[in-house]
């Protein structure tokens, strides 16, 4: 894939960008390395001020930064300024909880003074995605950054200029050079930087396919890695719930960065007694989104990324009809320029649809029948992802297995799933390993050290491991 920005609203190339020589990459390696030796010794407060003034920078500039995401993925111009403004709040999470993330653990042991510390990896590589061009990328550097590690960043070749900016921000704030770089290189030249004994740790949001490649490249190397990978999250409605609110938190849910979030609501799984009644005025509330220009602010959806993911998902529409699957809204393309596709609701899903089967990227949505609390949980859990889920019930007993219950590593009950830097973020299954966000997120990327001082001087008795 060409490193270019190519502006899905009209498909047009903005512009484009050469990927780094083997040698330039050599030098930001070297570069990297040397930084992250005396980053981990730069004081607590220093690291936690570069973050601080980062969030400082997003909050300036989020109006600007809104406009290049736009402009090179396509999403809702509100939106995009809302991601920037939650990049500062998880730096300002990050500066102000940086030093009790890292404390030492006292551990009591007779005679002796022992704890466990926290410590930086050194140079990590993140391999981000384009959909949350800022915030994907800020979730990783912000606590990464705080924690004493350096940040190499290769980002998704179509936003090279959100790439370019972040590089920019982190350097704006104050980190010293080499502590956060961007890497404009293609994904085939990810597997070397990995296998580099200078870098300590990987950690990539992205596709199956790709998350696999870069766990196989540093699990021969015996590296650390974090993946967060595709979802199909269940959206359950229950008899009890209160159908309104279900329904319009269901519109949101799914076509919330136009359909294009790894956390969006895919598959709909609606009791039998509520299911036409819930269908009725999910239609409706779909049918009445804007879809247009995303620089627009009264747009409620714009283009699809790319022309590839808007084939990608008429293909799914395509096969979930051979597979019996009834289109009762949208189903096709837009005409005419840019990567649009019409909002869709699809029912009559078999088992093996696609569009149950597979991440559905973009405004699609499968509706499914479920007959009882234990089917919904059963249909949720069918699936090889396991990000989140969300359920709707007002019935306690139904929220406890709800909670219990379902395979994600984020449920919501009565509500919509999103992330938030006071909680763990991840998946289970084909969604990744690992968690980001929270202490949680930032010890991902730490050597957790055991310290034992035996104050008599004596070595240990036991032999054990
Ligand atoms: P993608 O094609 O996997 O790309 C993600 C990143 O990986 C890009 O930087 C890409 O570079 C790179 N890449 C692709 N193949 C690679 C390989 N074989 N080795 C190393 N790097 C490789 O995914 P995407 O289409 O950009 O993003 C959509 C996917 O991300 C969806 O599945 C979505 O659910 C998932 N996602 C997950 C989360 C989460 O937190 N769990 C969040 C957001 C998105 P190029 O652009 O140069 O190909």
């Amino acid at each position: 894939m060409a490193i270019a920005t190519i502006n899905p609203t009209t498909g047009e190339t903005v512009r484009e960008f050469v990927s780094l020589t083997k040698a330039e990459i050599e030098d930001k390696l070297s570069e990297a390395h040397r930084a992250a030796a005396s980053w981990r010794m730069a004081p607590l407060a220093e690291r936690a001020s570069v973050v601080r003034r980062a969030g400082e920078l997003l909050d300036e500039r989020k109006i600007e930064y809104g406009r290049l995401m736009t402009l090179e993925m396509g999403k809702p111009i509100k939106a995009a300024i809302e991601e920037a403004a939650k990049c500062a709040t998880a730096c300002r999470f990050y500066a102000d909880n940086v030093e009790r993330f890292l404390a030492d653990e006292p551990v009591d042991v007779k005679g002796e003074r022992s704890f466990v510390a926290f410590q930086p990896l050194g140079v990590v590589l993140a391999v981000m995605p384009w959909n949350f061009p800022f915030w994907q990328v800020v979730r990783f550097a912000a606590p990464a950054i705080a924690a004493g590690n350096v940040g190499l960043l290769k980002h998704a070749s179509n936003v090279p200029q959100c790439a370019l900016a972040l590089e920019q921000l982190f350097v704006e704030a104050g980190a010293p050079g080499g502590v956060f770089q961007t890497l404009l290189i293609p994904a085939d030249a990810v597997a070397s930087i990995v296998a580099d004994d200078r870098v300590a740790a990987a950690t990539l949001t992205g596709s199956e396919g790709a998350g696999s490649s870069i766990a196989a490249a540093a699990g021969k190397h015996i590296k650390k890695t974090v993946l967060e990978l595709g979802g199909s999250d269940a959206f359950i409605v229950m008899p009890s719930a209160d159908l309104d609110a279900a329904v319009k938190t269901a519109i949101t849910a799914r076509t919330i960065n136009n359909g294009q979030s790894c956390i969006a609501a895919k598959r709909f799984i609606v009791a039998d007694s509520i299911f036409d009644a819930f269908t009725e005025k999910f239609v409706a509330g779909m049918r009445s989104l804007i879809v247009g220009d995303p620089m627009d602010e009264r747009t409620n959806i714009g283009p699809l990324a790319t022309a590839q993911i808007r084939d990608d998902l008429d293909d799914q529409v395509t096969r979930a009809k051979a597979s019996g699957g009834r289109v009762v809204l949208g189903g096709k393309r837009r005409e005419g320029r840019g990567f649009f596709y019409e909002p869709t609701v699809m029912t009559d899903i078999s088992d093996d649809s696609p569009v149950f089967r597979e991440e559905t990227f973009g405004p699609l949505a499968a509706v499914v029948r479920a007959k009882d609390v234990g089917d919904a949980i059963a249909l949720a859990n069918d699936s090889r992802f396991g990000l989140g889920a969300a359920a709707w019930t007002r019935d306690d007993n139904d929220i406890e297995r709800f909670a219990r219950e379902l395979e994600a590593g984020t449920v919501f009950i009565n509500g919509m799933v999103a992330s938030d830097p006071r909680f763990p973020f991840g998946g289970v299954k084909k969604s990744g390993y690992g968690r980001e966000l929270s202490g949680l997120g930032l010890r991902e990327f730490v050597n957790i050290k055991t310290v034992r001082i035996s104050k008599a001087g004596l070595a240990p008795t036991s032999n054990t491991e």
